[in-house]
Formats: C-alpha cells, sequence, structure tokens
C-alpha cells in the first residue's frame, strides 16, 4: 500500500520501519527533517507526504501537533481525497479527534484513532497492541498495516473511543508505576533486598506487565526514555480534563498529577517517567537500586 507516515519519534521511527520492512511503499515526514527511515523516500510537508498516499498514519507529540500537521500550513487537510484514510496512533484528546474526523470527512476521506501501548519495544518489535476507533469497514481495511506495526487490534467502537480506552489504559499505568515505586522506597527504607522483592512481586497476584517492564531499568538506574515523562504528563492532564468533562472524580490520579508536575519542574521531562521514583527517594533520603548496581 502506498502509506505516509507522520512522526518519526520513539514510536513513529519503527512504526514506519516496519512497514517498510513488510514491503509498503511509504513517504515520511518529520517536523525535524534530520530524521529519515531506511527505504523510506521523505518529503519537506505534511501535505506533500501525503500527496498521493492511500493511508496517512500519524504518531506525533499531542493534540497540537496532530492539528498541526493536518491543518496548519502545508498540512495533510490539503492532499486530503475521496477514499484516503487518516489514522492516527497518537495519544491525543478524543474531544478533538472527533473534531479532527469531522473535519477529514468533510473532505472526503475516512478518520480512525488508533493509539496504541506497548512502548519502545513494542514498537520496535512489531508487536503493539492497537485500540482502534472508526468505521468496521475502514478498519478492515487498515488490517494488513495494523498486522505489521502490531499483534492485535481491538476494536472499542465509533471514531475517539480508541483515544478514549487509551486514556483509561495510561492512567492504570501512571498508577500502578506510582505504587511501584513507593513499594521500592518503603522497601529500601526497610532494608529488603530489592531483586528479592521483584522477584516475590512476579510470583504473587501483585505482578504486573508495568512492574516486570519497568523493574530491570528502575534497578540498574537506567531513566533514558522509553515512554518520556513529558508525554505521560500530557496523558494525566488528557484524563483529568476527561474526567472534569464526565464528572468524575480521579483522587489517586490527582495526587500523581502533582509528582508529575514536580518531577517536570526538576527537569526530569525528557527522561522516563519511572524517573518519578527520584522525587520520592529525595524525599525519603534514599537511593532505589539493586544489589549488584553501582
Ligand atoms: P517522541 O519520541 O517525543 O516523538 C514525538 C514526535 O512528534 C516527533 O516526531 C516530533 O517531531 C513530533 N512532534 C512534536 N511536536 C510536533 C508538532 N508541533 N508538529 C509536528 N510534529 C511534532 O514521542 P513518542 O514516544 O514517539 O510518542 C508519540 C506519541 O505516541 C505520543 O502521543 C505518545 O503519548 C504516544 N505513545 C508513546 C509511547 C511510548 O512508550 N513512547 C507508547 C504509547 C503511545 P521532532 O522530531 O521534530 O521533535
Amino acid at each position: 500500500m502506498r502509506v505516509c507516515f507522520l512522526g518519526l519519534g520513539i514510536m513513529g521511527g519503527p512504526m514506519a520501519a516496519n512497514l517498510v520492512k513488510a514491503g509498503h511503499e511509504v513517504t515520511t515526514w518529520n517536523r525535524t527533517s534530520s530524521k529519515h527511515v531506511e527505504g523510506a523516500k521523505s518529503a519537506a510537508t505534511p501535505r506533500e507526504a501525503a500527496q498521493g498516499a492511500e493511508i496517512v498514519w500519524m504518531c506525533v507529540a499531542d493534540t497540537n501537533a496532530v492539528e498541526q500537521v493536518l491543518f496548519g500550513a502545508n498540512g495533510v487537510e490539503q492532499a486530503l481525497t475521496q477514499g484516503m484514510i487518516v489514522v492516527d496512533s497518537s495519544t491525543i484528546s478524543p474531544m478533538a479527534t472527533l473534531n479532527f474526523a469531522q473535519r477529514v470527512r468533510g473532505r472526503g476521506a475516512d478518520y480512525v484513532d488508533a493509539p496504541v501501548t506497548g512502548s519502545k519495544i513494542g514498537a520496535e518489535a512489531g508487536q503493539l497492541i492497537f485500540m482502534a476507533g472508526g468505521e468496521e469497514g475502514t478498519l478492515e481495511k487498515l488490517q494488513p498495516l495494523f498486522g505489521v506495526m502490531g499483534k492485535s487490534v481491538f476494536r472499542m467502537g465509533t471514531v475517539s473511543k480508541g483515544q478514549a480506552a487509551k486514556l483509561t489504559m495510561n492512567l492504570q499505568i501512571a498508577l500502578i508505576y506510582e505504587g511501584f515505586a513507593e513499594a521500592l522506597v518503603l522497601a529500601s527504607k526497610l532494608g529488603v533486598d530489592l531483586q528479592a522483592l521483584v522477584e516475590l512481586i512476579k510470583a504473587s497476584m501483585v505482578r504486573s506487565g508495568v512492574v516486570e517492564y519497568k523493574a530491570p531499568f528502575v534497578l540498574q538506574r537506567d531513566f533514558s526514555p522509553n515512554f518520556p515523562l513529558r508525554l505521560m504528563f500530557k496523558d494525566i492532564r488528557l484524563m483529568l480534563d476527561a474526567a472534569r468533562e464526565t464528572r468524575v472524580k480521579l483522587p489517586g490520579l490527582e495526587t500523581v498529577e502533582e509528582i508529575y508536575d514536580l518531577a517536570s519542574e526538576e527537569g526530569n521531562g525528557d527522561l522516563d517517567y519511572a524517573a518519578t521514583i527520584t522525587l520520592l527517594e529525595k524525599w525519603a533520603g534514599v537511593e532505589v537500586k539493586a544489589k549488584s548496581a553501582s
């Protein structure tokens, strides 16, 4: 298929690379023009990249970025034609998604929101999980591309329901990780062997994918970004906005938001969100690490 891929960050870069590897004709665009994908053509603007494409796939930072890419100067909008499908794998506002879909459909193209879970390793391995919102027939047409970049697609309903589901997924990740981080800090103060604690967690009902993924990084104090703190903070704000709009109270998340706020103020926004533990450590006067980590 002729695919235009917009946004070559931690997620978009390997997603586009997997499309190329599978033999699709890919044209990419990235805001910072130095990023390219081997085997794909590079375009100077989103409009140029989208020209003649069957599918326009986006994976950019936030709601504002999606709006710029679609409707800004030299945006995708100017290249939209009947039958084209625009797919958004960024995590953005469900309300804005409805608006973007309406504007895209006004041009005869269709719109699907398909945010992902699986992080950097999932993107690199083509093992992402998509949660999609859109028309059944449109999702069906995308199956060959979903199959290359991911291992499964969950159909969550009409447009914007993929984004809504994604926010509720990241709400749990943020709270589960916070629980793990608080447990590690307390365990350190109590003198518990942290590697043994992680093994105990994995063997018990406390186990979780979040802990299995993050524990090795945290115990080695590797906070290089898989999922940057600034992006999880963006998601937390989207969750709290959605909660306000729907009159839902999220007291646990409100507390976690304060931690992300402080961690951002300390300049940790570009580190992985796992680095939020460093604030807890500072408050407790302890550093969490495995016995073997130097
Ligand atoms: P990233 O590495 O920070 O990449 C962000 C991408 O968005 C870059 O290509 C960046 O371009 C582009 N961008 C930022 N602002 C822009 C703007 N105003 N206009 C046009 N392009 C803009 O982020 P990522 O980790 O790939 O995440 C991308 C999306 O996937 C986010 O919505 C994130 O929440 C979501 N997500 C991430 C993960 C994860 O584990 N990393 C997992 C699931 C979902 P430049 O190169 O010029 O900066």
